[in-house]
């Protein structure tokens, strides 16, 4: 590629918006341009990125036995009516679309209810299974808090796949595969990153692993064990604790306390910030039948497991709406009085501070109804009223558990079968008769892979892309394209032997200032750099600079293809 026909659109300072090092730099590399809020173009620049990432994806999908397909984004209400989703998905995160003749559709959050109905059409025996289906494919989810660019946006680009199975054990391998195609891909990618036993909601079991790439910034807490392959998501790692760590808390089930924010409306616009995305507000009642505002953290079940043993609470959980607060604590947008949270109970510290966060500190200790284990009731049966902290005893009995953050990019799951039976997605046995498929099904967010690539490789100079992921491989860099003969004889020459040799090179024979190549290249990351001048070519030779080292050395002209490949 010559850069005087491509588009290179780059920024010296990076809008304010930015706050994330990848986010700032994706906008000054100008990969990225924001159309809405999470709503964005892959400008030339980044799309090439994306499809490097979407290709060691797709070979090691295809490598692993998944075939492709390619699903509509746009998919009908009837489906997740029969899965029962389209009225439980979570609450806003769906983008719903009417058609002229006013019937439901979705914009796809992820497309189990489709590959479903498409097994169930094309799958009728034993003989057909296992198979396994990905495509690389646009999501919207209209997320309460889009932000840090593609890392969390509203459209955004996944691969996921979807696995159908005769038995369980079938199941079990196939997703032993994804769970080496996925370390395949990261590993390939050249990202630190680690796989962590996740949480399965509402499915049960044990098979759900998230791919999480290290990195301070990153959403999620991972707790883990240095002597062992302990791993989890704090939230799971909370679930499965042993007993014997420290006590469960004797705090009290709420407190009261006089809100710093003062009306319904205020409390309603402070929760629906999302301030900590893990965290939720559900409004439960307590014995005396007085409303509790409670914060928990995620969306799992495992806190509606927690309410209900831990504090003997029998009301389902809904997760508060505006509308269910306001039913609660009172009509309109009047004055709050005091209100009781259960920060203390749920014993952890994002909660706890959120609740800080709302009452400013300003609490009554109050029990509610003044439960206290073992004395009011029994200890509760799962180990899981714990603010895990680093230095824990690990699950896993060896050592002491270590706590990092990290930027989940996969996540793969085996669904058993959560679909297939509401769905009916049946074939015939070897004995002849109908059976429900297991599935499994694994997620890759391609488009966060790109800013978590970055997020985990930058310097003060900008970007620094591993080959993988280059949006090109070299970049040649002559000074003064326009002015000596030489110079531009030695660069397209150059540039033909690097297409040649099938290397991804850029020749940058804008008319521009040496410094201002020079200092574009290094803001967008390409790893290999060859800088053509008269004085070198006197000599026969070219400044050759990784994207890593700190100074260029001189290279033979005649030898700087076999150099970089
Ligand atoms: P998160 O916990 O970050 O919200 P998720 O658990 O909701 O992600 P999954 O449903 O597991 O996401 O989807 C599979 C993958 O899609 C995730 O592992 C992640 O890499 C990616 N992904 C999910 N939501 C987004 C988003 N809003 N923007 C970019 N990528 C996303
Ligand atoms: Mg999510
Ligand atoms: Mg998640
Ligand atoms: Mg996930």
């Amino acid at each position: 590629m010559r850069a005087s026909q491509y588009f290179i659109s780059t920024l010296k300072e990076a809008p304010n918006e930015a706050e994330l090092p990848s986010h700032k730099l994706m906008l000054r590399a100008g990969m990225i341009k924001r159309i809405a809020s999470g709503i964005y173009t892959w400008m030339p620049l980044g799309l090439r990125v994306l499809r490097k990432v979407e290709a060691v994806v797709r070979s090691e999908m295809e490598a692993a036995g998944s075939v492709e397909l390619f699903m509509p984004a746009v998919q009908p209400a009837e489906l997740w009516q029969e899965s029962g989703r389209w009225e439980k998905y979570e609450t806003g995160l769906m983008l719903r679309i009417k058609d002229r003749h006013d019937r439901d559709f979705c914009f796809g959050p992820t497309h189990e209810e489709i590959i479903t109905d498409i097994a169930r059409k094309e799958i009728n025996s034993y003989k057909q299974l296992p198979k396994n289906f990905f495509q690389i494919q646009t999501k919207f989810r209209d997320e309460t808090r889009p932000r840090f660019g593609v890392m969390r946006a509203r459209e955004f680009i996944m691969k996921d796949a979807y696995s159908f199975h005769a038995d369980f054990d079938s199941l079990v391998d196939t997703y032993g595969r994804m769970y080496q195609a996925y370390s395949n891909v990261f590993s390939r990618l050249g990202l630190k990153y680690r796989a962590v036993a996740a949480d399965t909601g509402a499915i049960g079991g044990t098979g759900s692993h998230e791919f999480q790439v290290l990195a301070d910034s990153g959403e999620d807490l991972i707790a883990y064990c240095p002597d062992s392959d302990f791993a989890a998501n704090i939230e799971l790692a909370e679930a499965v604790a042993p007993a014997g760590g420290r006590p469960a808390s004797a705090e009290p089930l709420a407190r009261v306390a006089t809100p710093k924010v003062k009306t319904i409306d205020e409390l309603v616009a402070f929760l629906s910030v999302d301030i900590r995305r893990t965290v939720k507000a559900v409004v439960v009642e307590s014995e005396d039948g007085a409303p509790v505002l409670m914060l928990v953290r995620g969306d799992h079940t495992l806190n509606e497991v927690k309410a209900e043993k831990v504090a003997g609470i029998k009301t389902p959980l809904t997760f508060a709406s505006p509308d269910a607060i306001r039913a609660a604590f009172g009509a309109g947008p009047g004055s709050l009085g005091p209100v009781g949270f259960s920060g203390r109970v749920i014993a952890d510290r994002t909660v706890a501070a959120m609740a800080d966060m709302i009452t400013g500190g300003n609490e009554d200790e109050v029990h509610l109804t003044g439960v206290n284990f073992g004395r009011d009731c029994p200890e509760p049966e799962v180990a899981d009223i714990r603010n895990i902290v680093a230095g824990d005893p690990s699950p896993c009995g060896k050592g002491q558990l270590a706590i990092c953050r990290g930027i989940e990019v996969g996540h793969i799951f085996q669904l058993r079968t959560r679909y297939a039976e509401p769905m009916g997605c049946t074939f015939l046995n070897r004995e002849g008769k109908q059976q429900t498929m297991e599935m499994g099904c694994y997620g890759i967010g391609v488009s966060r892979v790109v800013a978590a690539a970055i997020e985990q490789n930058y310097d003060e100079r900008g970007i620094i892309f591993t080959d993988a992921m280059a949006p090109f491989t070299v970049v040649i860099v002559p000074m003064g394209y326009g002015r000596s003969d030489t110079v531009r004889a030695a660069a397209d020459d150059l540039y033909r032997q690097f297409s040649e040799a099938g290397v991804d090179v850029l020749l940058d024979d804008r008319d521009e200032r040496p410094g201002v190549l020079l200092a574009d290249s290094e803001l967008i990351g390409i790893p290999h750099r060859v800088v053509i001048g008269d004085r070198g070519l006197k000599e026969g030779q070219v400044e050759y600079q990784g994207r890593r080292d700190s100074e260029a050395s001189p290279v033979p002209l005649a030898g700087v293809v076999a150099h970089i490949r």
